[in-house]
């Protein structure tokens, strides 16, 4: 067995596992090394079943009591049985396991953990975990992974095949030059890699993980360095000096720029004009207004005769970009289209050739805009809108199109400016720290599920005052293992609560892009009152009269995640709200939406969360479920960022030949 041979090789894994892994797109044994738990869990000492507490996650030591019994409802084998110790007794079940009865004798012990329940005065457990108890024992003092999963891979299979993909370890290359190792005194990356998939203690683990972290911000970096060497003053031989459109435009728009707004447009028409080629961020927290210096960029590109692409992360985004840079810039005379994954054959050969003769001036779309068979005329600028949502890669590929364009890069990411300096080296930032003065805060509270009437009735309020209302839901349909609103049954229940005159949709990313894109313009056209969605809206979506957004199972979402979704609403002049809910009572959960309760400032948010969390603490919710990284995160490790900063320099010193580092694909989306 060798790291590039599939994951078939493994003993126990056959091709029907391997399919799934490749869902996972877990190819090799390489891969599978590196697919890192996200969590683990304790192997607890088992305690007395009398003294379990219902909802809580817990080990007990009990025999086996009843003969198992399987039952059929619908398509579904339920094995059930019931267990024993000194204490009580607890009503088990599996779905679907039907070699259980085999397994399970009566008279003999195991330990089954899992969540307990209660159902009137029987305890019951679904799914739990059950081992022989030596087996138990031997692993007790340790703590098991948890990995990220697909329907039909468990989490007992893919930690079997990780112990099978162990043996070729010896084999994975270190990517960290030597030097940099002995420098920093990095773990040796076999025990760190070890380290992770099953540590002996919490602090080795984190130890192991450090390690990795590090590999991932080196590998960033190195990418980083190429970029920047690549661009580094390239001069800019396109002829942009009219701004007589852009003035037109800014004396036609609704409303007067912020200062922040101002400055930037200054600064990007100084850019264009000047003797290199622009390489900008815009920084803005959500709501800042972003997307209008976007379109003055571009504007001003155009009526210079070149051409310009806007890349949006997801493709409902796109159209929204679309539609209204379309409106806004349709009396210039500039000939807008659209390129997504989903656009049709027919309708992207058309697309491609109009690129190349310089027919359309300004193209907006998602990844499809890199694609190979794309060809633009004149391209002088390429404008990415929620730049961390890309890889570096993907930014790179875009501004290769044409010749080394103009290029402008846009995120609400709250970075503070030493991590954004590393981060973003290559680039020239400007901040927009003002929201427009006409906007009111946005009013927020936490509530837990028995608030949801009120809630409902102040939406109704809204809705007849003409205004609009999302609600999200984490998942987008009912599971069998996972306890959280979806989108599907929840609109349901809304259609009994709310009279027929309330029109309620939902949306969720396995919808098909039609799908979407016709919801969207629904709700963009008002004539969907309240939009029951997951969590693909949270990027970038703009509709200034929605005025409430209430976050169901608020506790599953990271805070940065929570202050985008937030964004959604209160981009307006009316007054907009915030509805947290919270379905745990665990302490922890309410005190970090308390810092969003407290907030509407992304920054504060941010370090809030850092605070509390501390720097061991990073499983379950991520500062951002949208940072490139695997393992890393730039606010928790921002020390180990400033380590492999601090390494790439003391390469450079040395004049290291940064080629010989082998790529790493798996650090950039
Ligand atoms: P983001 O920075 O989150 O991308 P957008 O660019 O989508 O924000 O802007 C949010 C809303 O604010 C839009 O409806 C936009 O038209 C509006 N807007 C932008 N700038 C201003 C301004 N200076 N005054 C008033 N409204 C503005
Ligand atoms: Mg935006």
């Amino acid at each position: 067995m060798r790291i590039e041979d599939s994951v078939n090789s493994i003993k126990g894994v056959g091709p029907k596992t391997a399919q799934l892994f490749e869902k996972m797109k877990i190819l090799n044994i390489q891969d599978l090394l590196k697919l890192y738990p996200r969590n683990y869990l304790r192997y607890e000492e088992p305690i007395d079943i009398a003294l379990a507490q219902v909802g809580e996650r817990v080990a007990i030591r009990a025999s086996i009591q009843s003969e198992v019994s399987i039952k059929k409802v619908r398509n579904l084998k339920i094995v059930s049985c019931v267990v024993k110790d000194g204490s009580g007794s607890v009503k088990l079940t599996w779905f679907n396991s039907p070699f259980l009865k085999q397994f399970f004798r009566i008279g003999q012990s195991f330990v089954f953990v899992g969540t307990l329940s209660a159902k009137g005065a029987q305890l019951t457990m679904e799914h739990p975990e059950y081992y022989k108890i030596e087996q138990y024992n031997m692993r007790k003092a340790s703590l098991q992974p948890v990995y990220p999963l697909t329907e039909g891979l468990s989490n007992k299979l893919v930690t079997k095949a990780v112990t099978g993909a162990l043996e070729v370890l010896d084999e994975l290359p270190d990517n960290i030059p030597l030097q940099v190792r002995e420098k920093f005194q990095l773990l040796p990356l076999k025990q760190a890699i070890l380290g992770v998939h099953f540590p002996d203690s919490w602090d080795a683990m984190l130890e192991c993980r450090n390690r990795l972290v590090f590999d991932e911000f080196f590998s960033f970096l190195v990418k980083m360095r190429q970029m920047r060497q690549h661009r580094i003053k390239e001069e800019n031989h396109f002829d942009i000096h009219d701004f007589s459109s852009v003035r037109r435009f800014l004396e036609q728009l609704p409303f007067s720029l912020t200062e922040g707004q101002k400055k930037a447009v200054s600064e990007i028409q100084s850019d264009l004009s000047g003797m290199t080629v622009m390489n900008r961020l815009i920084q803005g927290d959500v709501g800042s207004g972003k997307t209008v210096i976007a379109e003055i960029a571009m504007l001003a590109v155009v009526s210079n005769g070149y051409q310009a692409a806007l890349m949006a992360p997801t493709e409902v985004l796109a159209m929204q970009h679309y539609e209204g840079i379309n409106k806004d810039l349709e009396s210039y005379g500039v000939c807008v289209a659209l390129l997504c994954g989903s656009t049709k054959p027919a309708e992207k050969r058309k697309i491609y050739e109009r690129l190349q003769s310089g027919e359309i001036d300004i193209v907006i779309g998602t990844h499809a805009l890199i694609q190979e068979c794309v060809i633009y005329n004149n391209l002088a600028l390429v404008v990415t809108d929620e730049q961390h949502r890309f890889g570096v890669r993907q930014r790179e590929r875009l501004s290769h199109k044409g010749e080394q364009p103009h290029v402008l890069v846009m995120s609400a990411t709250p970075i503070p400016r030493t991590l954004a300096i590393i981060m973003y080296g290559d680039l020239d930032i400007s901040v927009i720290k003002d929201v427009p003065a006409c906007r009111k805060p946005i009013k927020n509270c936490v509530v837990g599920p028995k608030y949801r009437p009120t809630a409902y009735k102040f939406m109704f309020g809204q809705i007849q005052e003409g205004h609009q209302i999302y609600i999200i839901c984490p998942m987008v349909e009912a599971s069998e293992n996972v306890e959280a609103e979806n989108v599907i049954e929840y609109r349901e229940m809304l259609l009994e609560y709310f009279p027929s005159s309330v029109n309620i949709a939902y949306l969720h990313g396995k919808m098909s892009p039609d799908e979407k894109n016709d919801i969207m313009s629904r709700f963009a056209n008002k004539e969907i009152d309240i939009l029951v969605s997951t969590t693909v809206i949270e990027v970038g979506i703009n509709n200034p009269n929605a005025t409430v957004m209430m976050i169901e199972n608020a506790e599953k979402f990271g805070l940065a995640q929570l202050h985008q979704l937030r964004g959604r609403v209160g981009r307006g002049d009316a007054q907009s709200y915030c509805i947290m809910l919270c379905a745990s009572d665990k302490k922890e959960a309410l005190e970090r939406l308390e810092i969003l309760n407290q907030s509407n400032d992304g920054f504060y948010i941010a370090n809030e969360d850092l605070k509390m969390r501390g720097p061991g603490d990073f499983f379950g919710v991520r500062q951002s479920g949208d940072m490139i990284f695997q393992l890393g995160d730039i606010y928790s490790h921002a020390e180990i960022l400033k380590q492999a900063n601090e390494a790439i320099q003391f390469l450079e010193k040395q004049q290291y030949s940064f080629e010989t580092i082998r790529e790493q694909e798996s650090v950039v989306l």
